[in-house]
């Protein structure tokens, strides 16, 4: 499958909750490969969730073994539906940027470890430990299916958004 067409900010759908995903049928599992092709064919990408490829269900990938920030500290390619952050420790800054606000990166406090549990694409419940850039991926990712951006997290508009010159 080609890699599909990303929707970016203001689009609606963005701004939406996602549906919990009750089982993996074939469906499911054809927007899984949707959002691996998309992520690997998006610039520097480290994750899709599933709105951002206009489809509103509680489904993203992440995969941050590629990125020189998480190539040393990563579980390598993740698929999570409905994933669930259960804890987390820290606080950290760090520049994030998103295929669907193409143009800015913006500096966003998250914790810097997280605990997270979710369902794999062989529908297992998993519950990993993931710290620093890996993290923040997937706390990106997940306020996708919740509706949010990393603009909404953005620490000032003024001293904490940045229009992006170059895609790593
Ligand atoms: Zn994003």
């Amino acid at each position: 499958m080609p890699s599909l067409k990303i929707l970016t900010f203001p689009h609606p759908l963005l701004k939406k909750r996602s549906h919990r995903i009750e089982r993996i049928d074939a469906q499911i599992m054809g927007l899984i490969v949707d959002l691996i092709d998309t992520m690997k064919a998006g610039p520097g990408s480290v994750g899709v969730a599933a709105p951002q490829i206009g489809v509103s269900l509680s489904a993203c990938v992440v995969d941050v073994s590629g990125n020189r920030q998480g190539k040393d500290n990563n579980h390598g390619l993740l698929v999570m539906l409905n994933p669930e952050i259960m804890s987390s420790s820290g606080r950290s800054i760090m520049r994030e940027g998103c295929m669907s606000v193409p143009d800015y990166t913006g500096d966003v406090e998250r914790p810097t470890s997280i605990t997270v549990r979710y369902l794999n694409q062989s529908e297992e419940v998993m519950t990993i430990e993931a710290s620093g850039f890996e993290a923040v991926a997937i706390q990106h990712e997940i306020d996708h299916l919740e509706g949010i951006l990393f603009l909404d997290r953005i620490l000032s508009l003024k001293t904490g958004l940045f229009r992006r010159k170059s895609y790593q």
